[in-house]
This record gives structure tokens, sequence and C-alpha cells, in this order.
């Protein structure tokens, strides 16, 4: 007997996705989580005591990805709006309560992505006490480069990461300085979370964060991956 087909009261959303490069084929979103405070000499910029806390997690919605060569709006009420360069892990296989030794085979691949900040709205956040998502979760908040395999993505956990506005450099830095390595992130997150295919880990951002405005040309990258680039519009 056939099953009736689903109905729904309206279209549902496009499934957002993300280019692998040498590929026609996308990968699928399902969640990104993200990771806050993971390179020394950042956690010192903003502050903190790099060895004083454990990760901090928080995640953005999966149609806030935005592929490389997109033009991104300045987004509504900020007035610091902020890049941050970061490593980010696509999860291949699922699994909770993960080894970090075993870790790795949980990873599809690798790239690079922006994790765009409202300053202002995470530092009266963070001062207040309440949640980071209208700093953080914003629409296209996401930009992202095409994906590499991890079987050809080359040593990416110990890799020069970069990022340019206008051309000038604005943040340099190497993964292999992340306090909570790739293994012990997806260690710890799926202590969390129940890991599946799909989710996207965006693994925290090196020194060097600064603002952005309209018409800047952001240009970054991990070495041995695609690059990404993204210029903000009005
Ligand atoms: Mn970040």
């Amino acid at each position: 007997m056939l099953k009736a087909a689903m109905s729904f009261i309206f279209d549902p959303a496009p499934q957002p996705a993300v280019s692998i490069v040498n590929s026609a084929a996308k990968f699928p979103v399902r969640r990104i989580f993200c990771v806050g405070r993971n390179y020394a000499d950042h956690v010192r910029e903003m502050g903190n005591d790099p060895k004083s806390e454990p990760p901090i997690f928080f995640s953005k919605p999966a149609d806030a990805v935005v592929e490389s060569g997109a033009v991104i709006p300045y987004p509504s009420n900020t007035a610091n709006f902020h890049h941050e360069v970061e490593l980010v892990i696509a999860i291949g296989r699922g699994g909770a309560n993960i080894d970090a030794g075993a870790a790795l085979a949980h990873v599809w691949g690798y790239g690079v992505g922006v994790d765009l900040t409202r300053r202002d709205r995470q530092a009266e956040a963070k001062k207040a006490g309440t949640p980071w998502d209208i700093a953080k979760g914003f629409d296209h908040s996401a930009p992202i480069s095409a994906l590499t395999p991890a079987a050809e993505a080359g040593d990416v956990l110990n890799a020069r990461i970069w990022l340019t506005v206008n051309g000038e450099t604005r943040q340099e830095s190497n993964t292999g300085g992340m306090i909570w390595s790739v293994p012990e992130i997806i260690a710890t997150l799926s202590r969390w979370w129940e890991l599946k295919a799909g989710d996207l880990i965006f693994t925290g951002s090196p020194e060097g964060v600064s603002a952005i405005a309209t018409g800047d040309v952001i240009a970054c990258g991990v070495d041995g991956l695609a690059p990404l680039t993204f210029s903000i519009g009005d």
C-alpha cells in the first residue's frame, strides 16, 4: 500500500547547503555549532585568561550559511560589525560521546568560514549575562568556502589561517594555536549534542578581529583549503 505523501501548509524552506571542491554535489547543512575563545592570543585580546575556562559553544541557524563570492548586507542594529576567520569542520558521520582518539573518523572535510559578529551586541550580552543569538546567529552570519574532503585537505590542523580586508592583512595565525584541538572539540561537543552528518563546527578565531564596513572586500583562507571571499553591501 502506498504511503500518503506528507503535505505542508506552505512550501518547506530550501535545504541549506555548501559547495564541495571539484564536485557538482553539495554538502547539506544540518546545524552550525561554534566554539568561542579558542586561540590564546584572541582570548587575551578580548580580556580573558586562556586557561581559566572550558570551551564555550554557541550556534547559528543552518540557513545563516553564505557561499563564497556573495555580497552580505551590513546587518541591522550594530555599529561594530566584526570578522572572525575560523577553520570549519564538516561532520560526515554522527555520534554521541565520541572519544577524542576516534574523533577525526567523524570528519567528512574542512572549510574556512567567518563567524560574523555584532561585537557591540555581544559585549552587552556578556555584561548582562544574556544569550548571544542577536550577536552571532543573525541572517548571513556564516559565510563559508567550498569544502575539501579531509583526505585531500593536507595538514589543516597545523596550517596558516589568514584574513585580509581590502587586501590588508588583519588576521594571520596558525590553526595549531587552538586551545582546544579539533578532536577535543568534537569529543566535547558530542557530550552536549549527538552530532549528525551535515553538522558544521566553527572552531574559533585567532587574534586580529576588527570592524568591517559597507564596501569592504574580505578574503580569507586556511592553507590547503579553498579560500573564501565576500564583500559587504548596504
Ligand atoms: Mn568565533
